[in-house]
């Protein structure tokens, strides 16, 4: 590669969402909401990949994010993950945002926004709030149409197979009158 990472910024973050998306569509094959996640290291290679496992593991944490970060700290042999990008095809929510803070990422390449959890803006500016020590630059958008479909045919599957589980099934608020879904991530 002739030209430094950043010359491009653009291509690489869609380059790096490409890779987030593959996680995410991985994680339709146990039944999980489709988010997905890659930390990407000081020189551009992937040192983490995670997806959502809250269904296959049982477990309320295990979200993209975090299994990403925890990914990339086993790569790299640390729990500060200076220099990475943790790519995600949702905007963190308000746990995984404070995971980032806790790794010390520096930047952050997220899909589609979440306006009813997101952490990174939305709802709550975790990455950005001025009152901790870390702050995060973020980039949002980034190839959000196909994130957020992935998402929105998640659920409207889902409603049509499950109509009996109006509940809690879908996350923490359950379905919006409005019809959109409530992401879980
Ligand atoms: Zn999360």
């Amino acid at each position: 590669m002739a030209l430094p990472p950043r010359t491009r910024p653009q291509a690489r973050a869609e380059e790096w969402m490409r890779l987030a998306l593959d996680e995410a569509r991985a994680a339709l094959t146990t039944g999980d909401v489709p988010i997905g996640a890659v930390v990407v290291g000081p020189d551009g290679t992937v040192v983490g990949r995670g997806r959502n496992r809250r269904e296959a593991d049982g477990d309320p944490t295990a979200h993209a994010e975090i299994l990403a970060l925890r990914d990339a700290a086993r790569t790299l042999g640390s729990w500060r993950l200076d220099g990475c990008t943790l790519v995600v095809t949702l905007e963190p929510c308000a746990m995984c945002a404070g995971g980032i803070v806790l790794a010390r990422v520096p930047r952050v390449v997220l899909g589609a926004w979440d306006e009813k959890a997101g952490a990174a803006g939305s709802v709550f500016d975790v990455l950005r709030e001025r009152r901790l020590n870390h702050w995060v630059e973020v980039t949002g958008g980034v190839l959000a149409d196909e994130c957020s479909r992935l998402l929105l045919d998640f659920f409207s599957a889902h409603r049509r197979g499950a109509a009996e589980a109006p509940g809690d099934d879908d996350g923490p608020a359950g379905p919006a009158p409005g019809g959109t879904a409530d992401f879980g991530g």
